[in-house]
């Protein structure tokens, strides 16, 4: 059976036109998604010959695992919820209510890579825009510090390089490309131009940029350290008022490289000022494929897009000290619950070695680093293959996710609700 109009939740481009055939309970083939995508949907396809639920190891029944999960929560002094990014709305809004009735930590993988755009956001504001706006206005994208051809390989292909659209009737001839990065990636062989900026000195290019544009002479020695040279400046300032709609896409290599958010508060600063000229339109490459609504559902709930702490009864927000990061790096959290992610894969060894010396809980749809250091692991519905939810794209356009294959397992909404009420009567008696 063939399920057209099917959402890809793998990475932030959350693409709504996949096709997959569903042959024999299992995903048999994917149609227009990228290698990524394919790669997602075709090993999610199947985990049910997982047990529902382990403990210290042992195979037990979800309803077991829920309850040894919840004692370890409820007796903790200092919980962390983390991960959250490759899961839905719907679980998202009821880990936040279990970190308010435990009191805990909930942060999530914005942390750990475009927390800085949030802060500058939050100072400065952020002049964005939809992808459809991308795709149908823009003809000069800039990508600084990001790889798209890699991390979102259909970012250029049905959003912003190649595809036709209404003002940009010719595609890719419509377009000027621009990559800035500290090394040529894969992604400038899709680009016009590109900038080689030094490490660590993009604040400098962007702050230069916005003095071109104010009309302020700079000299050459302004930016001689930068790795770019005055003329490579005013040539993408020039272009930058010059063009009719501007997109600037921001790439972890401005997030998470020195200047870290004061970087993105230049973006947005610079963008801002564009406007003055031309339309123009900043966006952070978001990386997974919930990572922007996690953001979002945070923010509704407590006021703030990650990194909350509910010790003190109300939601309080201090990037260094609230983040995953940095509570388990000083061995503060003594209990985590950890949803769909893989934080000792991929956070630093500090703290994720803090993770198997605590009680940790995982749902988690597969095997993962995480999993196998877990004291319980509660097997969950693989979110946009067997459990339908609500999704955020990176340009803040919600989406739905569709449930494709049946599974044995209740999604992650199902067993945090379960998982919920059960610390509530813990705590309560
Ligand atoms: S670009 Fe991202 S969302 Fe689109 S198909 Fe590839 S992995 Fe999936």
């Amino acid at each position: 059976m063939e399920i057209d109009n099917v959402v890809c939740a793998f990475c932030g481009c959350v693409c709504d036109d996949i096709t997959v055939t569903v042959e024999e309970g299992r995903i048999s083939e994917v149609k227009n998604a990228c290698t990524l995508g394919r790669a997602w949907f075709l090993g999610h396809s199947s985990n049910a010959h997982r047990p529902s639920g382990t403990v210290n190891g042992r195979p037990v029944s979800t309803e077991e695992a829920v309850e040894e999960a919840a004692r370890i929560l409820a007796q903790a002094r200092y919980p962390l919820i983390f991960g959250l990014t490759s899961t839905y709305c719907e679980a998202q809004k009821e880990a936040i209510a279990l970190a308010e009735v435990l009191g805990a930590c909930i942060d999530c993988c914005t942390s750990v890579c475009h927390g800085p755009s949030g802060i500058a956001l939050q100072g400065v504001g952020e002049p964005t825009c939809t992808l459809g706006e991308v795709k149908n206005r823009a003809d000069l994208i800039i990508y600084w510090g990001s790889n798209p051809a890699e991390s979102h390989p259909r970012h250029l292909t049905r959003y912003a390089v190649t595809p036709k659209g209404l003002f940009t009737p010719r595609g890719r001839k419509d377009r000027r490309v621009v990559l800035v990065d500290v090394r040529p990636t894969p992604s400038a062989r899709a680009a016009d131009i590109f900038l080689q900026v030094k490490p660590g000195k993009d604040f400098e290019c962007l702050w230069a940029l916005r003095a071109l544009i104010k009309g302020i002479d700079l000299e050459e020695d302004a930016v001689a350290d930068t790795g770019v040279t005055l003329a490579q400046l005013k040539d993408l300032a020039d272009r930058m008022q010059s063009c009719r709609f501007g997109m600037l896409c921001v790439g972890q290599g401005l997030t998470q490289s020195r200047g870290k958010q004061m970087n993105t508060t230049a973006v947005f600063l610079l963008v801002r000022e564009l406007n003055g000229f031309t339309k123009f339109a900043a966006m952070p490459m978001r990386g997974h494929g919930n990572v922007t609504g996690i953001d979002n559902v945070l923010a509704w709930q407590t006021g703030y897009p990650f990194g909350v702490n509910f010790s003190r009864g109300y939601p309080r927000f201090n990037p260094g000290e609230f983040t995953a990061v940095d509570v388990l790096t000083r061995q503060e959290a003594d209990a985590a619950l950890i949803i769909a992610s893989d934080p000792v894969a991929n956070l630093p060894r500090p703290a994720s070695g803090r993770l198997s010396q605590i009680p940790t809980v995982a749902l988690e749809t597969r095997e993962s680093e995480t999993t196998k250091i877990a004291k319980v692991v509660i097997t969950t519905a693989p979110a946009g293959i067997s459990a339908e939810g609500t999704v955020y794209r990176m340009d803040n356009v919600p989406l739905r996710l569709r449930k494709v294959l049946p599974s044995p397992f209740p999604s992650d909404e199902e067993v945090l609700s379960r998982l919920l009420e059960r610390v509530k009567e813990l705590k309560h008696a």
